[in-house]
């Protein structure tokens, strides 16, 4: 049995490769290789793939690099847009490898393969599984099978999907999926009995060629349950990897030629093992770089944690912030004023500059009012630390969500597409106007110049 594994592209209105590889299909890679499965990977995603960067450099274009590995999409304008983003005034794009080199790449290998894996991700990128599976049935008619986020938060919506474009939907995450995509194939039960996220790694040696940054988690999930995300809900709990698991792991990438180490844990301090992993880690002090650009939670960052990260070498540490007043508590309680404070002077000490922190402040979070954003944006500055200011969207299940759809304010049968936050501020009545959003994102920029 041969499965061709494909992570899609992204389609839409802006797309930055922020430390973006597709770790769920890694996984699935993984756990199909300890059945005897043997698979390939095409990233549409991947910027360092031979494929793509000989395409850039044959058509003399510069895409510009980022920070830590960080960098642009390529990307190609879809005119005229879906019909559902119509009036938006957006360019709408497919970003990731140009449809040729995609093409030429399905084409070449496709005749090796019994079946077709995708991944999915966010709800509003669904346009992006849409080309992708409109490309490969041009080309054969090979079974396909759809999981991940997108099929867990809006089951309805990619069935319906499926059945428009002819792929099989398999819902859950872990193994379950990988088992329900194989009985439908093969009619045979694949077993379960291992743990997948302790006992496997992510199948990086998929890319077959050199990563200058690799993405980990340490866990999955998260206690908590704040008011507009959806993990705890999606993953139950937290579930986290040994201290040596994740060194294992490290070496891989280092050895992929990795020298950016990005955690993208929801929860990267709950994890239980969190002083013996830095511990660890500390011996690649000077070799490579590690981030946590996912917003740790600021009051479990003692002294004695900012200390270890130092000395560990992480670079870039986000702290989840979102909003000042009273939301605070209502959407959960994860962080206050004088969390934030501390977490920041704790830092300051152990020796990181303001340009090393930054703050995740969310904007039009249901019942935020401007001053509130405003707040934020001034108990950063007084903190002499940088942040980024992100737009909210309610997230299909969160309790956020639920409330909005029970007070009238949310269809729930609403086109993922529209849920962009990008889009939102465009059509929804129950939140900030597009004006009112960038005139705050504008006292960032002023503030820059
Ligand atoms: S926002 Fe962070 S703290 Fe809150 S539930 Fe999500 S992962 Fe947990």
């Amino acid at each position: 049995m041969r499965i061709l594994l494909i992570n899609p592209w992204i389609c839409d209105v802006a797309a930055y490769d922020f430390w973006l590889k597709p770790l769920g299909i890694l996984y699935v890679g993984a756990i199909l290789e300890r059945w005897g499965v043997e698979v390939e990977l095409l990233d549409f995603m991947d910027r360092h793939s031979p494929f793509y960067v000989s395409f850039l450099e044959n058509s003399g274009l510069r895409i510009r690099q980022g920070r830590y590995g960080s960098g642009k999409f390529y990307h190609e304008e879809l005119f005229p847009p879906p019909p559902q983003l119509q009036g938006i005034p957006r360019r709408f794009k497919r970003y990731g490898w140009p449809r040729k080199i995609a093409e030429e790449r399905v084409r070449k290998i496709i005749r090796r393969f019994d079946a077709v894996f995708i991944t999915s991700c966010m709800t509003y990128w669904y346009w992006g599984i849409v080309e992708t599976v409109k490309l490969i049935k041009e080309i054969c008619n090979l079974p396909i099978f759809l999981g991940g986020i997108y099929v867990n938060l809006v089951e309805w919506h990619a069935r319906s999907l499926g059945k428009e474009h002819g792929f099989e939907v398999v819902k859950g995450v872990g193994v379950a999926p990988v088992i329900e995509a194989m009985r439908k194939l093969t009619g045979y039960e694949y077993s379960g009995d291992f743990d997948w996220f302790e006992d496997l790694h992510p199948a990086y040696h998929l890319y077959n060629h050199s990563l200058p940054y690799g993405v980990l988690m340490t866990s999955v999930g998260c206690p908590m349950r704040c008011t507009y995300c959806i993990t705890p809900r999606l993953w139950g709990g937290l579930k986290s990897k040994k201290a040596k698991k994740v060194i294992y792991e490290v070496d891989m990438l280092i050895d992929m030629g990795a020298e950016n180490i990005v955690f993208f844990d929801d929860a990267f301090l709950l994890n239980p093992d969190v002083d013996e992993v830095l511990d660890l880690l500390a011996k690649y002090a000077g070799k490579v770089r590690f981030l946590l650009p996912n917003g740790v939670h600021a009051r479990l960052l003692t002294m004695e944690l900012a200390c270890k990260l130092k000395r560990a070498n992480f670079v870039l540490i986000y702290l989840g912030y979102e909003s000042s007043g009273s939301l605070q508590y209502k959407t959960g309680g994860k962080v206050t004023d004088e969390d934030l404070k501390k977490a920041v002077h704790n830092l300051k000490k152990a020796g990181y500059g303001p340009e090393e922190i930054k703050v995740y402040i969310m904007v039009n979070m249901p019942g935020q009012r401007k001053e509130d954003v405003e707040k934020a944006i001034e108990f950063c500055e007084n903190l002499d630390v940088d942040y980024s200011l992100n737009e909210y969207t309610p997230i299909p299940g969160t309790l956020d969500w639920v409330g909005l759809v029970k007070e009238g304010k949310l269809d729930p049968d609403v086109d993922p597409l529209l849920l962009n936050n990008s889009v939102l501020p465009y059509w929804w009545e129950h939140g900030m106007d597009v004006e009112t959003i960038e005139k705050l994102k504008r006292i960032k920029n002023r503030r820059l110049r």
